[in-house]
């Protein structure tokens, strides 16, 4: 659900979709967290990699939400 609703700016569809930021946080830190269990337990240097990932979440979750259209894959700030 989003408060925050328009169509989109390229192609004037109305298949808008905003992502919340919680979405984007909790995506790159699990993908952070798996690569981090892979790396202590199979590949150390994944575990470079899952840091990196887990900065990333940390980053998008102070990032402004973002619409995106599911027609074009058009992406743009409300
Ligand atoms: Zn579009």
């Amino acid at each position: 659900m989003s408060d925050v609703w328009e169509t989109c700016p390229r192609c004037k569809s109305d298949k808008v979709v905003t992502r919340s930021k919680l979405f984007y946080f909790l995506l790159w830190f699990a993908c952070g967290g798996i690569l981090l269990w892979i790396g202590l337990l199979v590949f150390w240097p994944m575990l470079i990699l899952g840091f990196l990932f887990i900065i990333v979440s940390l980053f998008s979750f102070m990032m402004p939400r973002v619409n995106r259209c599911t027609d074009c894959k058009h992406k743009w700030k409300p």
